[in-house]
């Protein structure tokens, strides 16, 4: 698994703000809560955005899906 660091900064605040709030947190089971200390990074052709739940502190990663080439398919991954 290679996994390359990104800079999240690089992003324009619109794009950055979105993000925080567009989260989904496995530990409280609800959308949009937020999340603080976001580390973008690329992994295996795909970029993803980690936090922290702003509610529980838990771990919540985001996939940043750029362009219109979304798939179907449903790729569940376990942190
Ligand atoms: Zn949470």
């Amino acid at each position: 698994m290679s996994r390359e660091d990104r800079d999240f900064n690089l992003r324009p605040e619109e794009e950055q703000q979105a993000f925080l709030d567009q989260t989904w947190c496995n530990e409280c089971m609800e959308v949009d809560l937020g999340m603080k200390n976001p580390k973008e990074y690329e992994e295996n052709g795909r970029v993803f955005i980690e936090g922290e739940c702003l509610k529980c502190g838990s771990a919540v990663v985001t996939e940043i899906v750029d362009g219109v080439d979304e798939d179907e398919e449903e790729d569940v991954e376990e942190f």
